[in-house]
């Protein structure tokens, strides 16, 4: 079969991949601990469901308006009002089917052959492809752990071109944990104002933020940034609400208008029900949000020195999200693997512990590891891989 050129350079998620064999290992009856998880491993809360039964019941089972419910809307107005003293208007807000696919939408209304977006490295799997599958081309940015994988300006300077049409920023980060400050924001958004560059913020993981560090939204600066800014959020890691498909952009309306044009021939709409479910997320009670944060904070202060002790393995500490990303290339290679790649392939085949290789973050000396899993099993997990760095020395 011929297919288009655009998939072949497409690189499958990674994050999806080892998820999948380690689902494979457990089929086989084998004791796999998957620390590649992409979501947190509570259960919807309990008046969310409720919600979205009570609208099936209801009959709102029918296609609804392409950029969502007039009801959601409200609601994510109020959300962006409450949380961040934002005003938008319904026509500058479009619901999609997750975050993954607002992002999509985006790329697909925003950029011509050839226009670049600069991604910071290490960056979330789905940015680079979805900016080729738009044609795109993605220009990576390189961070170090030592800066703690944030960029500056002059890392711009470095970078832009006339053809840079967008930046992505991702805080808290996916997979480092990072968040920028306000004053760090400040100086990348008077930069992109400067260049025209359309800010992408990303703020997925805006409620999961821990030990006292805070949350910012580069919008939250000035006006004229908003308005060079578009959001991108979503229930799904606030709410425990992955598998219901909602996400959401905030932006100017012209661009909005355009991602709902491209939505309405290819989804025509976000699942009906799950958007119920969004309505009653964003307003209900926000107290099981915070329990999660809480149960989220504990193992990160609980695994991440057991983490940081094991030998040729080093971590910042993770400021939000819910990843830790070591970098592990000095005991991989004391392990004798060739690449960290290796050493997570044979971490899964003879340990059966399930982790994310940095290569699809774009930073190939890290691993990835989510905590979105009981203290036990991530205690166990550790007690695993430190069978196996012993085992290979
Ligand atoms: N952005 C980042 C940084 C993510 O990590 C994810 C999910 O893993 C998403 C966006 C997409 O979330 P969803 O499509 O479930 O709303």
């Amino acid at each position: 079969m011929q297919l288009a050129d655009r998939v072949s350079t497409i690189t499958p998620s990674s994050t999806l991949a080892i998820t999948a064999k380690a689902g494979e290992l457990a089929a086989q009856g084998f004791d796999v601990i998957g620390l590649g998880a992409g979501q947190p491993d509570f259960n919807t809360p309990e008046f969310i469901i409720d919600a979205a039964c009570e609208a099936v019941k209801a009959g709102h089972t029918k296609y609804t308006p392409t950029a969502g419910l007039p009801a959601l809307k409200q609601a994510i107005i109020k959300k962006l009002k409450r949380d961040q003293g934002f005003d938008f208007a319904p026509n500058e807000i479009i619901v999609g089917s997750g975050a993954k696919h607002v992002l999509y939408l985006l790329f697909q209304a925003l950029l011509n052959p050839g226009d670049e977006v600069i991604i910071p490295s290490p960056f979330w799997v789905s940015y680079p492809e979805q900016v080729k599958l738009a044609d795109g081309v993605p220009v990576t940015l390189v961070t170090s752990q030592d800066h703690h994988f944030k960029i500056t300006v002059s890392d711009l300077e470095q970078k832009v071109t006339e053809k840079t049409r967008a930046l992505i920023l991702n805080s808290p980060s996916n997979p480092t944990g990072m968040i920028y400050s306000k004053e760090e924001l400040a100086s990348i958004a008077a930069f992109c104002l400067a260049h025209d560059i359309l800010i992408i913020s990303d703020e997925i993981y805006e409620k999961l933020v821990y030990n006292g560090n805070k949350f910012f939204s580069i919008a939250q600066l000035s006006e004229a940034v908003k308005a060079n800014t578009i959001i991108i959020n979503g229930v799904s890691k606030s709410h425990a609400m992955t598998g219901w498909r909602i996400g959401y952009a905030a932006g100017e309306a012209a661009l909005i208008k355009a991602m709902t044009n491209v939505a309405s021939h290819s989804t025509s709409n976000p699942a009906s029900v799950s958007q119920y479910a969004a309505i009653a997320a964003y307003n209900g009670p926000q107290e099981s949000v915070e329990l999660m944060r809480e149960a989220f904070e504990k193992r990160l202060n609980t695994v991440y020195p057991r983490l940081i002790s094991l030998p040729g393995v080093s971590c910042l500490k993770p400021q939000g999200a819910f990843y830790l990303f070591p970098n592990i290339a000095e005991t991989s290679a004391a392990c004798g693997f060739q690449s960290v790649s290796d050493w997570a392939g044979a971490l899964l085949e003879e340990e059966k512990v399930a982790v994310v290789p940095g290569a699809g973050f774009g930073a190939p000396e890290h691993i990835r590891l989510s905590y979105a899993t009981s203290l036990e099993k991530f205690e166990a997990a550790l007690d695993r891989i430190e069978n196996f760095i012993h085992q290979h020395k």
